[in-house]
């Protein structure tokens, strides 16, 4: 039995922070795309350098580029138990791509995590990332400027270079255009359910165990007792 979940929707949905906790209860990794994109623009390698300057804009790296890195991270064994991605797909090629990626493995869990525009802004402004370890941390209800010490690892707390209002918008305008109708393509399955993500995170939380239980039952996938909520 595997879990296969892909997680969908708009930048600063919470998509990450979700992905990372069920990953962890799990014990499956959590592959995403802006990560392995980000970690390799910190490494300054020769991939870091071809995506640094798109990223920076908001726009989407090519689909041959991720659909490449995506390939080899789910040949890898790990996955073997299940994954879940966060970030990826992002457009109509690149979910047609996954579907041939994962041919003959158990059904992906589709999710798509739904929060209104505006929210979208709100918290992609408030958001920030430890350098050292990752970890998103929001510095609503407080003085943005004094939350600098991420609470895991202690590490500096610092803002995406894309997490600027103007890039935030221009990601949305992305999203809109191109990650939407990827959403369709997976909206007719009966492996999709969308779910509410402008709850606060442990109603979230709640909500995609419920979602991904529910689809696994009618898949007949049985699910370990970690996923129960
Ligand atoms: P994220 O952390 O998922 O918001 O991704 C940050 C940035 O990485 C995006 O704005 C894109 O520039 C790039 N990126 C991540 N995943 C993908 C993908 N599946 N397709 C194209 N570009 C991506």
């Amino acid at each position: 039995m595997a879990l296969n979940v892909v997680m969908l929707g708009p930048p600063g949905a919470g998509k990450g922070t979700q992905a990372e906790r069920f990953a962890r209860e799990h014990g499956i990794p959590k592959i995403s795309t802006g990560d392995i994109l980000r970690e390799a623009v910190q490494s300054g390698s020769e991939l870091g350098r071809a995506v640094e300057a798109v990223m920076e804009r908001g726009e989407l790296v090519s689909d041959e580029l991720i659909t490449g890195i995506v390939r080899e991270r789910l040949g890898r064994p790990d996955v073997a138990g299940g994954f879940v991605l966060d970030g990826f797909p992002r457009t109509v090629p690149q979910a047609e791509a996954l579907d041939g990626i994962v041919a003959g493995r158990h059904p992906l869990i589709v999710i798509e995590m739904q929060v209104p525009d505006e929210e979208l802004v709100r918290r992609v402004q408030a958001r920030r990332v430890c350098r050292a370890c990752g970890t998103n941390v929001s510095a609503f209800g407080s003085n943005p400027s004094a939350v600098v010490r991420c609470e895991t690892c202690g590490g500096e707390l610092v803002t995406r270079s894309d997490d600027t209002e103007a890039v935030v918008r221009e990601r949305l305008r992305v999203y809109w255009r191109d990650t939407r109708p990827m959403i369709e393509y997976y909206g007719r399955r009966p492996t999709f359910r969308a779910i509410d993500g402008a709850q606060g995170p442990d109603e979230v939380w709640q909500a995609l165990v419920g979602a991904v239980m529910a689809v696994a039952a009618e898949a007949g996938l049985s699910v370990p007792p970690g996923a129960r909520p």
